[in-house]
């Protein structure tokens, strides 16, 4: 009786895109309990196990709760105090850049932490500290969405809402697992009462996969091939919309010449799929009355992903199923703010997606902030890889990471933490002191977490909904925004910063940034109105409230077949498929996937590894799932140890003997340790996103 709640509010769920909303109990300021909200327009009553854990593992014991600072190379990291952290931040790093210039310290956010904070963060550390440099960890999950969508849109414009699952009478999933990876998109997928076709194209049989009508198990990397051959059916037949793209978009008469050598005879070999196969979902797509088309990672995390990108964009286009309800070119975002990232972070783009190279841009967002506009850099940054890169070629020697864990996450892991252990310096600002790049931190920065601040995030559908504050911090740990002011304050540039003291008032100059762009948000009256409403869509204009007074709950983009390009025509955009850059051979005979393995986990397990419950329902051994085919040959039974080997390094795992894969490829779960001391460091040439999910590799037997 005494966890009795007093109280209750609503805040959005802080790990996937999705954006659910969660109702908070709270006794005595202090979240006691969760829910999910049934009035949020997102989920609708539901959540995912990692949502309905979420408090659980904010009193995990490796939190930190003090600033820990190494004295030297080889020392044990040490309590201090924040004012000696501080000041060992600004020294170490301002002593690097004498040393070095400027560029030479750099930093690697997250797509995990508000809009407000990422702002923050970008603007101190690119105008106030004199960094060029700094990307997001969303470059291993959004970056080829994004470039694909700047290229065929105009905009980086994700154009549905997720009325569209339900509205749809033919879904088509490409590389993705929503059953897994988007557990409550799959839920309102699940409430379609249209009796939908559904489509998948995956190598694995998924979850999705097996409640598919029609499941393409493809040969891995021959998406993009697959979506040529789907389009030159189309185009063939006549099934596409003319008028449409005769008023919306460029390009059509490349397209149809590039796929024409892409037949369904032509495509089958190569992809593994039968003529029949190829056919059939061709015709399903362009007879329906809103055909819909979703991509994730398997698509995004490429070496080809921002033409695989458009090619599904292509199909809508060609098909006119964009715009509708029901219909779209649908990229789902993974983290929950990945979104935020791609329009805050100051990494890529500009604040607000204005551009670094424009003069005009700059003068803009410099006038806004009230700063001298030499302060902003002319070119935007390095990206992630290149980023790592500088530290081996010893152009970048200081490091700021924050909120993200990249000896896990980061592709061809064991490169990646000898070059975290070259830098002169390396601060890891986190709720954990135990992930696996804290450890390896020169100096920690206790962080506060999900529900122990406040701010927005923005969901997969352009939403923006607030995060709030339901407990306090432990120990010394700060939210990211009190520690970016506290670092502004000790920089020496408090006063470039003076009118952001409270999340909001960034979030209003978010608004002003915003004015009259694609992603405007100036209708929006503040906080209090996103508590009420339920979160609101971007864009909602100034004008849009004063025509509609209140956000409709629901919004898609290009209603009006205007894209964002200056002709205000969509691009489609076409390229020749690459070979694999690592196909297996003789001595690695296997092609290793790698994704999501569990709906109860979230990526490197920072956050959801600390729940007792959460942990009973995955495997807490690494494991590696292989076909009973290739298990027989190798003369390993389920549960046996193995060794699996790449060029990169070896790594100890349990078989997991499943035909969800074919022959010839292995999965393991991105959630391990261990699995990307495998992985290959190669890049989408467009959007520089690792290309996580296809190396060779080799099985022994332990
Ligand atoms: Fe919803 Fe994603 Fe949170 Fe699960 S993790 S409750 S699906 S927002």
């Amino acid at each position: 009786a005494s966890m009795k709640a007093d109280q209750t509010t609503t805040a959005t769920c802080g790990y996937c895109a999705t954006g659910c909303g969660l109702r908070l109990h709270v006794r005595d300021g202090q979240a006691v309990g969760l829910t999910p909200e049934t009035q949020y327009p997102v989920n609708l009553g539901m959540a995912c196990p990692k949502g309905w854990e979420a408090l659980e593992v904010l009193d995990a014991d490796d939190r930190a709760t003090s600033p820990l600072l190494r004295a030297g190379k080889g020392q044990p990291q040490e309590r201090v105090d924040w004012d000696t952290a501080l000041k060992t931040f600004v020294s170490r790093f301002k002593a690097i850049q004498e040393q070095h210039g400027d560029h030479s310290v750099a930093f690697l956010s997250t797509g995990q932490i508000p809009c407000e904070e990422m702002a923050y963060l970008g603007a101190l550390a690119k105008f106030g500290m004199g960094m060029l440099h700094g990307d997001g960890n969303t470059r291993q999950c959004m970056a080829t969405a994004v470039t694909a969508y700047k290229e065929s849109f105009g905009f980086d414009a994700p154009p549905y809402t997720y009325d569209d699952f339900e509205q749809s009478d033919c879904l088509v999933f490409v590389g993705s697992n929503p059953c897994i990876g988007h557990p409550i998109m799959w839920e309102r997928v699940l409430r379609n009462q249209n009796d939908p076709e559904i489509i998948v194209l995956d190598p694995r049989r998924t979850e999705t996969a097996m409640a598919a009508t029609q499941h393409l198990q493809l040969q891995p990397k021959s998406d993009l091939e697959v979506l040529y051959a789907i389009t030159q059916v189309i185009i063939e037949n006549g099934w596409i919309d003319r008028d449409f793209i005769e008023a919306h978009t460029n390009g059509f008469e490349a397209l149809a010449k590039h796929v024409q050598p892409y037949t369904p005879e032509q495509v089958a070999q190569r992809s593994g799929l039968s003529v029949h196969t190829l056919r059939r979902a061709a015709e399903s797509i362009a007879h329906a009355k809103a055909a819909s088309l979703w991509w994730t990672m398997g698509v995004n995390q490429s070496y080809q992903g921002t033409r695989t990108a458009q090619a599904i964009i292509n199909l809508a286009l060609i098909t006119g199923n964009i715009g509708r309800p029901g219909t779209g070119a649908n990229s789902i975002t993974g983290q929950c703010n990945a979104m935020g990232s791609r329009l805050w972070s100051n990494t890529t783009n500009l604040l607000g997606h204005h551009r670094f190279e424009s003069a005009e841009d700059r003068n803009r967002v410099a006038s806004i902030l009230g700063i001298d506009s030499q302060r902003i850099p002319d070119q935007p940054s390095w990206s992630y890889d290149r980023i790592i890169e500088g530290i081996k070629n010893d152009e970048i020697k200081g490091l700021w990471v924050i909120a993200t864990n990249p000896a896990h996450s980061w592709i061809d892991q064991d490169q990646c933490r000898e070059l975290l252990d070259q830098l002169d310096f390396l601060v890891v600002q986190d709720m954990y002191h135990s992930t696996e790049t804290a450890v390896q931190a020169d100096l920690v920065l206790p962080a506060a977490g999900w529900g122990e601040k406040e701010g927005t995030f923005i969901n997969s559908e352009r939403r923006y909904g607030l995060l709030k504050k339901v407990r306090k911090a432990p120990g010394e740990a700060l939210a990211d925004f009190q520690i970016f002011r506290a670092v502004a304050q000790y920089w020496g540039v408090p006063e470039m910063f003076e009118k952001w003291d409270a999340p909001e008032a960034v979030f209003q100059t978010m608004q002003e940034l915003s004015a009259g762009r694609p992603n405007d948000l100036t209708g929006i009256d503040g906080y209090r109105q996103l508590d009420q409403c339920g979160g609101i869509q971007w864009p909602w204009s100034r004008d849009d409230a004063k025509r509609h007074r209140t956000p409709e709950q629901q919004r898609r983009l290009f209603a009006d077949g205007k894209f964002l390009h200056q002709d205000g025509k969509a691009r489609l955009i076409v390229e020749r498929p690459s070979p694999m850059p690592e196909a297996p051979c003789e001595d690695y005979p296997f092609l290793l996937l790698s994704g999501r393995g569990t709906v109860s986990q979230w990526h490197t397990q920072t956050r959801t590894g600390k729940s007792l419950v959460l942990g009973k329902l995955y495997p807490q051994n690494p494991y590696v799932e292989i076909h009973p085919h290739d298990a027989k040959q190798i003369g390993i039974a389920n549960g046996d140890g193995v060794t699996v080997i790449s060029r990169r390094g070896k790594v100890d795992v349990l078989a997991m003997v499943t035909p969800t894969v074919q022959s010839g490829q292995v999965f393991m779960p991105m959630h391990y340790e261990v699995t990307n001391r495998l992985t290959l460091s190669h890049f989408d040439p467009h959007s520089r996103q690792p290309s996580f999910k296809d190396c060779a590799v080799a099985i022994v037997p332990r």
